[in-house]
């Protein structure tokens, strides 16, 4: 039997438009009018509320197996069904073991059996020595792979240097998948920290001058270069540098393979409202100022970054040091999936950006990174019926009880958002509505 919902304003890849979503199983049918609702069809009428499709996050640190204590997939999934996600994309770190070989992924997907509110997919890592593991994890199903041009934060997952990535790069580029790059090079961090030995690490300044703008772009001139020496498709994770847009904007019009991401920490926060001690806000790379925050919406709305995903990575709350206020000590890492689409409609409000603007850069275009086009990412016929009902007026504070993931802390905690999720839909049916989430997670690994 089918499905009609019908809204005011259904947002499609030809733009947003009233009318009905018609969903037949586990497949979008059609997008129709009124006239044409089957006789027999369950009709629901969204009023006022906008149809969106499910969103994808193709930058999550689920954690599972190893660290489930910090996030898990049941956790995980939760949050990011709450927050309009139906399809997320599962970093190779931070788990033990590590995604860096076929075993390990057969060890990550035992781990998410029966676990998940939402789809999800593996990257695979590629780090100092599993070059010849490159291609039978492609083989073996993940999306693309993740490297890190510095140390990771964490121990296990190793940081790949030029001569190790040069060795990997023509595996990576026959398998045809993205390689997704942590653009900091250790130099220019190396020579900033000299200087700030004995410097207060509880000023949000030390930490952002530990980590210059420089370091994100030469890392991000290494890898053009290297993109076009070797011809693999280079996505560059959090860009937080606005001083890069020139580059990539360069190597997009020479014709290079290079997609960019951003995040809602970098759009939203900038330093100057980061408080002395607020290590709650440390990532890598760090929030930079606020006229850099204004050039990375100038990025967005020229098509120079393509997309905005979470990096959603927990900690145990006791790592996130926020009793010594010592930045150098935190873990650095925001968990935003429960709260990410309302940020970024928040802001988007403020620029006259529109629901079609966040679709593409929260659902369309992460989709087509991971190679899921055909089936996620937006409301078309044939594709999976993955769709959310969104109340863009309703404005609410962020309280605990609505972030989900494992740990309820959060920078955004008492932050007045506008836009919340009122269903979340997967594959035709509701895993969350109205704070409450389906009986058994029916979410599964998708594939190319
Ligand atoms: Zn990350």
């Amino acid at each position: 039997m089918a499905h009609a919902y019908i809204s005011k304003r259904i947002v499609t890849p030809q733009g947003t438009r009233p009318g009905v979503l018609l969903v037949e199983g586990e497949k979008i049918r059609d997008i129709c009018s009124p006239s044409e609702i089957p006789a027999d069809a369950v009709v629901l009428d969204c009023g006022d509320d906008a149809l969106l499709p499910g969103l994808v996050d193709t930058h999550v640190h689920i954690n599972q197996p190893g660290r489930t204590e910090w996030e898990g997939f049941r956790t995980g999934t939760r949050a990011a069904a709450a927050g309009g996600y139906t399809t997320l994309v599962d970093m190779p770190l931070n788990c033990l073991p590590e995604t860096t070989t076929v075993d390990a992924l057969e060890q990550k997907r035992s781990a998410a059996q029966g676990e998940c509110f939402i789809d999800w997919a593996p990257w695979g890592g590629a780090v100092a020595d599993n070059q010849l593991h490159i291609l039978p994890l492609a083989h073996a199903g993940v999306l693309g792979f993740k490297c890190f041009l510095i140390y990771p934060g964490c121990d296990g997952f190793t940081m790949i240097d030029r001569q190790q990535l040069e060795a990997a790069l023509p595996f990576i580029a026959e398998s045809r998948l993205p390689l997704l790059v942590h653009a900091e090079l250790a130099g220019p961090i190396d020579a900033a920290t000299q200087g700030l030995r004995d410097a207060d690490w509880r000023k949000y300044a030390t930490y952002l001058a530990s980590r210059p703008d420089q370091a994100e772009l030469e890392a991000i001139r290494l890898m053009i270069r290297l993109c076009r020496q070797y011809g693999f498709r280079l996505h560059i994770v959090h860009l937080s540098t606005a001083l890069a847009l020139d580059e990539l904007r360069a190597a997009r019009a020479e014709g290079l393979p290079v997609t960019v991401e951003t995040c809602p920490h970098y759009l939203h926060f900038s330093a100057e409202v980061i408080a002395d001690g607020a290590t709650l806000l440390k990532c890598a790379p760090p929030i930079r100022n606020k006229e850099n925050q204004q050039q990375l919406w100038s990025g967005l709305r020229d098509g120079i970054i393509d997309m905005i995903v979470t990096d959603h990575s927990p900690c145990p709350p006791a790592m996130k040091g926020e009793e010594s206020g010592r930045f150098d000590l935190a873990w650095g890492g925001i968990a935003s999936l429960s709260v990410a689409l309302s940020v970024i409609h928040t802001e988007c409000r403020q620029r006259d950006f529109t629901l079609d603007d966040i679709v593409r850069w929260m659902g369309s275009t992460p989709a087509a990174l991971a190679g899921l086009s055909h089936r996620a990412g937006a409301l078309a016929a044939g594709h999976d019926a993955n769709f959310i009902i969104f109340d863009s007026d309703a404005e609410f504070t962020v309280t605990p009880d609505r972030l989900h993931y494992r740990h309820a802390i959060s920078p955004y905690l008492n932050q007045t958002l506008r836009g919340t999720v009122i269903a979340t839909h997967l594959r035709g049916e509701a895993v969350y509505r109205d704070g409450s989430f389906a009986q058994t997670p029916s979410g599964r690994e998708v594939t190319l």
